[in-house]
C-alpha cells in the first residue's frame, strides 16, 4: 500500500504543457517549467544519464563533483517520483551546512510548481524552526548527519517512511568523520528503498559503503572520474579464444612488471588461468567469491607483500581492493559493464605511477570492447604482439576494426608492443 496523502494541502499550480529536452528525458511539465524558469537550456551529462535511471527507480552511484549539475540530476527525478505532498519520503545527507542549504534551495526551485515541501536540518542553530517544519509535514529533508541524529533521538522525526535516500558528497562526509553517523542513519531507513550515492572519488571505504547501502547500482560517471586512468596506457589485444592464454603468457614474458592483476569474468575462469600460470612458473594467488574469507585475505596479503607476482581475480572479489603498486592490469576477459573496466583499470596507475592495462578482445567480446570506448569517450588503441604466432581472426581485418569508427587510423594493428 502506498503512503496516505493529507487532504488539507493545496493542489499544485497549473503549468502549460511543455515539450523540451527535459520532458524528453521523462520529466513532467511542472519540473520542465521550473527548469526553464532557471534558464537551463540543456541537461548536463550527469543529468542526461542519471535522470532516466532515477525515474526508473534504480540505485545509482554518481561519481561527480559539485559543478556538474548533479543536484538537479537527483532532485528533479526525485521530485517527480514523490509526485505530491505526503509524509516524509526522501532524506538527503550532506556533509556541511552550506551544501545542505544549497540543496534545499535547489529542491525549492525545482519543486516550485509542485506542492511538495522540503526543509533543511543542520547543527549550530536552535531547534525551534526545524521542529516546526517537521511537525507541519515535509516530503523531503536535507540534513547534516549530527543534527539529524539529535532529532531522531528526540523523536521529532522518524525515517520509517523514507523510500529515497541520497548520500551526497560521500567522500567529504567520510573525510569529516561522519561514517559512523551515516551508518546509524541508514540503519533507521527501511531496507526497501531507492538509494543514490554521489562522490567525486571512489576510495575503498566508499566502495564498501556503497556495497552495503545500494542494491544493484548503476554507476554514472562524469568529468575526470570517467577516465580515471590518465596515468595508465591501455590497449586492446585482439586474439582468438584458443590463443588467449598463450597471448597472456607472452605478454607477461615481454613485460617488465612487478605486480599484475589479471581479471577474469568467471570464478572457474579465474581458477583455470591461475592454474595455467602456475604451471608456467609464475607465483600466483586467486581471489573470487567461492574462496573462503581466510583464503582471500591470504591471497591479498601475499600479493601486497610481493609473495605473489600475479593476482587473478573476478570483479566481485576485486571491488574495493586498495592495492598500491600494481604495475599492470590484464583483462583476460573484457568486462561486460563498461564501468567495471574503469574500476579495474583504476587498480593500476594509482597515485600517479604509470601502469599499463592490457585487454584481450575476442570476436565474442568486441561489442563489449566498443561499449568501453564509448563509455570512456575515446578510442583505445588496438595492438598486436610482434612475432606472436597468431591464428587468424576476423578481428584483424582493418575494415572490421575500422567499421564503426572510420576516423581511426587503419594501421593501428600493426604497431608493436612498445616494451
Ligand atoms: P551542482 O553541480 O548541482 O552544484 O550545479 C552547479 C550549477 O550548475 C548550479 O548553479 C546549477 O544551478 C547549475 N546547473 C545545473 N544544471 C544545469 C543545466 N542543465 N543548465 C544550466 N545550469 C545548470
Amino acid at each position: 500500500m502506498g503512503p496516505s496523502y493529507p487532504a488539507d494541502v493545496p493542489p499544485p499550480p497549473v503549468v502549460p504543457a511543455m515539450d523540451t529536452v527535459f520532458t524528453q528525458l521523462g520529466l513532467t511539465d511542472a519540473l520542465a517549467h521550473a527548469v526553464q524558469k532557471m534558464d537551463y537550456a540543456e541537461p548536463t551529462p550527469i543529468q542526461q544519464q542519471a535522470i532516466p535511471l532515477v525515474l526508473a527507480g534504480r540505485d545509482v552511484i554518481g561519481s561527480a563533483q559539485t559543478g556538474t549539475g548533479k543536484t538537479a540530476a537527483f532532485a528533479l527525478p526525485i521530485l517527480q517520483r514523490l509526485d505530491r505532498h505526503g509524509p516524509l519520503r526522501c532524506l538527503i545527507l550532506e556533509p556541511t551546512r552550506e551544501l545542505a542549504l544549497q540543496v534545499e534551495q535547489a529542491f525549492r526551485d525545482f519543486g516550485k510548481f509542485t506542492n511538495l515541501r522540503v526543509t533543511v536540518i543542520y547543527g549550530g542553530v536552535g531547534y525551534g524552526r526545524q521542529r516546526e517544519d517537521l511537525q507541519r509535514g515535509v516530503d523531503v529533508v536535507v540534513a547534516t548527519p549530527g543534527r539529524l541524529l539529535d532529532h531522531l533521538e528526540q523523536r521529532t522525526l522518524t525515517l520509517r517512511g523514507v523510500n529515497v535516500l541520497v548520500l551526497d558528497e560521500v567522500d567529504r562526509m567520510l573525510d569529516m568523520g561522519f561514517l559512523p553517523d551515516v551508518k546509524r542513519i541508514v540503519q533507521q531507513c527501511p531496507r526497501e528503498r531507492q538509494t543514490l550515492l554521489f562522490t567525486a572519488t571512489l576510495p575503498p571505504e566508499i566502495e564498501s559503503l556503497a556495497a552495503w547501502v545500494l542494491r544493484h547500482p548503476v554507476t554514472v560517471a562524469v568529468g575526470r572520474q570517467r577516465a580515471p586512468a590518465e596515468t595508465v596506457s591501455h590497449a586492446f589485444y585482439p586474439v582468438v579464444g584458443s590463443q588467449k592464454f598463450d597471448l597472456l603468457r607472452t605478454l607477461l614474458e615481454r613485460t617488465k612488471f612487478e605486480s599484475v592483476l589479471v581479471f577474469c569474468r568467471t570464478k572457474m575462469g579465474a581458477d583455470r588461468v591461475a592454474a595455467w600460470l602456475k604451471t608456467h612458473k609464475h607465483s600466483v594467488a586467486v581471489m573470487h567469491a567461492d574462496r573462503s574469507q581466510s583464503e582471500r585475505q591470504e591471497a591479498l596479503a601475499g600479493f601486497k607483500a610481493g609473495r605473489y607476482e600475479v593476482l587473478v581475480a573476478t570483479d566481485l572479489a576485486a571491488r574495493g581492493l586498495d592495492i598500491a603498486g600494481v604495475t599492470h592490469v590484464v583483462n583476460y576477459d573484457v568486462p561486460e559493464n563498461p564501468e567495471d573496466y574503469v574500476h579495474r583499470i583504476g587498480r593500476t596507475g594509482r597515485a600517479h605511477h604509470t601502469g599499463d592495462a592490457f585487454t584481450l578482445v575476442t570476436e565474442e567480446s568486441v561489442r563489449d570492447a566498443r561499449s568501453i570506448e564509448r563509455f570512456i569517450g575515446r578510442a583505445i588503441e588496438w595492438k598486436k604482439l610482434e612475432d606472436f604466432p597468431y591464428v587468424y581472426s576476423a578481428l584483424f581485418e582493418e575494415r572490421t576494426l575500422a567499421a564503426e569508427d572510420a576516423a581511426k587510423p587503419a594501421s593501428r594493428l600493426h604497431r608493436g608492443l612498445r616494451r
